[in-house]
């Protein structure tokens, strides 16, 4: 597949966390990202990253060009190094993106994400091999478990006071479980 990088000439500065040096802005297909040309590190806005995380052809484009891009030497980062938002210069969180991809990314979650070099690409693949649906069917578990854990302790605190009319009402499964899956979607794109 035939993927477009064109880089676009901006006065816009966004200083690359890392290296402070300013980024350039690229177009890969149809996404707008910022590209360290010392480091080759991504930052992808808010916007942007919800596109790739959705769009298939998006995603297609970040792999063509990653493939497309000749190997080059790997320059050593201090990877545990807390980095600044570009945007608003508060340090960023590290998150494993999507819980359970392992790839550690930086956060900001008001203005968007820092990739390291190969970062993106990788976060794509994971997302192309079904890792959402992974992480989203992980966490589904997980509040299921949470929610039996409560649910018994519930019981046996019932059963220790028959004595009174309680009634629990947990509101239906399916709604729960549902608002839980959008609260985590949701999350993923902070
Ligand atoms: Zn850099
Ligand atoms: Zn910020």
């Amino acid at each position: 597949m035939e993927v477009q990088r064109v880089e676009t000439r901006t006065d816009a500065v966004c200083n690359c966390p890392r290296c402070r040096v300013n980024t350039k802005e690229i177009t890969l297909g149809q996404t707008r990202l910022r590209e360290c040309r010392v480091c080759e590190g991504l930052w992808v806005d808010s916007v942007a990253l919800h596109q790739i995380c959705t769009d298939r052809e998006r995603q297609a484009a970040i792999l063509g060009i990653a493939a497309a891009l000749p190997p080059t030497a790997q320059l050593p980062i201090e990877r545990v190094r807390y980095v600044p938002c570009p945007v608003c210069r508060e340090l960023m969180n590290r998150v494993n993106f999507a819980n359970c991809s392992n790839v550690i990314v930086d956060v900001c979650r008001t203005h968007g994400t820092w990739f390291d070099k190969d970062e993106l690409h990788r976060i794509v693949k994971f997302i192309t091999a079904g890792g959402m649906d992974v992480a989203r069917a992980k966490e589904m578990e997980e509040l299921d478990r949470k929610r039996r854990e409560l649910e018994a302790a519930r019981n046996t605190a019932a059963s220790n006071d028959r004595g009174s009319n309680y009634h629990y009402d947990y509101g239906s499964r399916e709604n729960a479980l549902t608002l839980a899956a959008g609260a985590l979607i949701s999350s993923f794109f902070d």
